[in-house]
C-alpha cells in the first residue's frame, strides 16, 4: 500500500492513506447525511474488504464444525481454522502455535487467566499487582478473584501526564506479590507503557506478568517472546478482523499446569461418569465449538496487517495524532488528557464549560463519531478528577483534513453549548 507512489496522494510518513481508504467500504458511508469521519478506533477497528470477503466465503464455500468429521468441508474449515491459529502465532512470534488460545476477546482472555491460573495460584494475603489506567476488563477479573481468595490488588500510580510511575512500581513489589497485569496502551490516554521494563522488573522476582494488549495489537509489532510476557490479551476486532474473537497467548508451561477454563466438548480427551480426561493445549481452554468463521477471518485480518507497511502505517498514525494534539491546543479552553512521552494515536480532551457527551453528540451531527465518557478507564478519571473525556482515536486510514473538519466542529460546539 505505501508503495504506490503513482497515486501521489502519501503523507509524509510515506503512507498512502487514500489507497488504504479504498479498501475499507464503511469509511465511505454518511452519517447523518454528512460524510462520515470514523474517529472510535479504540473502540473497535473498521473492516477491509478482504476480512468481510473472508467471513462470506467461509458461510457459503466451506461451512461445518472443525476437528470432528472427515468429510470435505470439516477437513476443509479444520485446515482454515488451525492456519488462522499459525498466522496469529506468527504475528506475535510466539514459540509455538499452542500457545495461542482463541478467545472471544481481550475481556474473556483475562478472565481465563484469572479463573484458572488465578484460582490455582493466588491464595489468602497474597497480593496483584495492576496499573492506576487498566480498562475496567483488567480490574474487575483481578477484583473478582481478590474478593474470593482474599487477596488484594496493589495499584502503580501515574503522574499528571498519564505515565506509570516505575519508581513506586518497584516499591509495591514484595514476597506477597503474585502476578503483575498491565495494560501495553492505555485506551483512554493513549499512552505506550514501558512493559518489557516492567516485565523486566517482576520477572527478577519471578512473578508472572499479564499484558493487556488491546490497544497495542493493531498498531505498533508485538514480538510476545522479546516482551518475555507471561500472558497476552487482545480483541480480533480492534485488529481489522470480527467481533467475537480474540486471544490469549500464554507460556506454554503455564497453559500445561492451568486448570480449564470451561467444560465441554472439544476440551476432552476422553469422558466417563467415573473420570474425565483434558485434552492438551490449546484445546483444553477451547470447549466446545469454537467461533470458526471469526477465527479464521482473524487470520484473514492478520494477512492483511502483513501486506501493509507497518512502520510507515505506525509513523503516519503518529503523525495524525500530533496533528490533531497541535490544532487542538489552539483552542481556547481545551485541555489535552494523556500528554506521555510515549503515545500512541489518541487524543483525549477537555473543554472547559462543554460538557463531554454534548459535544460528542454535536459532532455527531456531522457525521463525526468520536467517543465520550470514562471509555471503561473510571480510575483513570477519578485520578485526573474529571468525569470523562472527549476521545478521538485514528487509524492509519483517517486524514488530516478529517481533523481539520472536527476541530472546525468543535469550534462551533464551544459557540453554542459553553456555559
Ligand atoms: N483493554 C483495553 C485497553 C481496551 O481498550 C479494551 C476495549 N476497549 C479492552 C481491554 C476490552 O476489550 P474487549 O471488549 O474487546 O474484550
Amino acid at each position: 500500500m505505501s508503495s504506490s507512489a503513482s497515486t501521489g496522494t502519501k503523507t509524509v510518513s510515506g503512507f498512502d492513506v487514500q489507497e488504504a481508504r479504498k479498501i475499507f467500504p464503511l469509511l465511505h458511508v454518511t452519517a447523518h447525511n454528512k460524510p462520515l469521519i470514523y474517529f472510535d478506533n479504540a473502540a473497535t477497528s473498521q473492516k477491509p474488504e478482504v476480512v468481510i470477503d473472508a467471513l462470506s466465503t467461509y458461510y457459503s464455500e466451506y461451512n461445518a464444525n472443525i476437528h470432528r468429521g472427515v468429510h470435505f468441508l470439516a477437513q476443509t474449515a479444520s485446515q482454515a481454522y488451525d492456519e488462522a491459529r499459525i498466522k496469529v502465532q506468527k504475528f506475535i512470534h510466539a514459540q509455538s502455535e499452542r500457545e495461542i488460545i482463541f478467545t472471544r476477546g481481550t475481556t474473556e482472555s483475562i478472565n481465563l487467566v484469572a479463573s484458572t491460573w488465578g484460582r490455582k495460584n493466588i491464595s489468602e494475603g497474597d497480593e496483584i499487582i495492576l496499573s492506576v489506567m487498566e480498562h475496567h476488563s483488567n480490574i474487575v477479573p483481578w477484583q473478582m478473584l481478590c474478593e474470593e481468595q482474599k487477596a488484594t490488588l496493589k495499584i502503580i500510580p501515574m503522574n499528571d501526564n498519564g505515565e506509570l510511575l516505575l519508581e513506586e512500581y518497584k516499591k509495591l513489589i514484595s514476597s506477597k506479590t503474585k502476578l503483575v497485569a498491565v495494560v501495553h496502551v492505555s485506551n483512554s490516554l493513549g499512552t505506550i507503557n514501558p512493559v518489557k521494563e516492567i516485565i523486566r522488573i517482576a520477572h527478577e522476582k519471578n512473578i508472572p506478568v499479564l499484558v493487556d494488549g488491546a490497544q497495542a495489537i493493531a498498531h505498533d509489532t508485538v514480538d510476545v517472546q522479546d516482551l518475555d510476557c507471561d500472558f497476552y490479551a487482545f480483541s480480533g476486532h480492534k485488529m481489522f478482523g470480527p467481533t467475537g474473537i480474540g486471544c490469549l497467548y500464554g507460556k506454554l508451561h503455564l497453559l500445561e499446569s492451568m486448570p480449564p477454563y470451561q467444560g465441554g466438548g472439544e476440551m476432552i480427551q476422553s469422558v466417563s461418569f467415573e473420570k474425565t480426561t483434558y485434552n492438551e493445549v490449546p484445546f483444553k481452554f477451547e470447549a466446545g465449538t469454537p467461533n470458526i468463521a471469526d477465527a479464521i477471518a482473524l487470520g484473514t485480518a492478520v494477512d492483511f496487517l502483513n501486506s501493509i507497511d507497518r512502520k510507515s502505517a505506525s509513523a503516519y498514525e503518529h503523525e495524525l495524532m500530533i496533528y490533531a494534539s497541535e490544532k487542538l491546543k489552539l483552542i481556547d479552553g481545551v485541555k489535552l488528557i494523556g500528554t506521555a512521552e510515549n503515545k500512541t494515536s489518541v487524543v483525549s480532551f477537555i473543554i472547559e464549560g462543554v460538557n463531554a457527551m454534548d459535544a460528542g453528540m454535536y459532532l455527531d451531527t456531522l457525521g463525526i463519531a468520536v467517543r465520550t465518557g470514562h471509555h471503561c478507564t473510571e480510575p483513570v478519571m477519578k485520578r485526573l478528577h474529571i468525569p470523562g473525556t472527549i476521545r478521538a482515536s485514528f487509524m492509519f486510514y483517517n486524514t488530516k483534513e478529517e481533523v481539520d473538519v472536527m476541530i472546525e466542529g468543535l469550534n462551533k460546539a464551544i459557540k453554542l453549548l459553553k456555559k
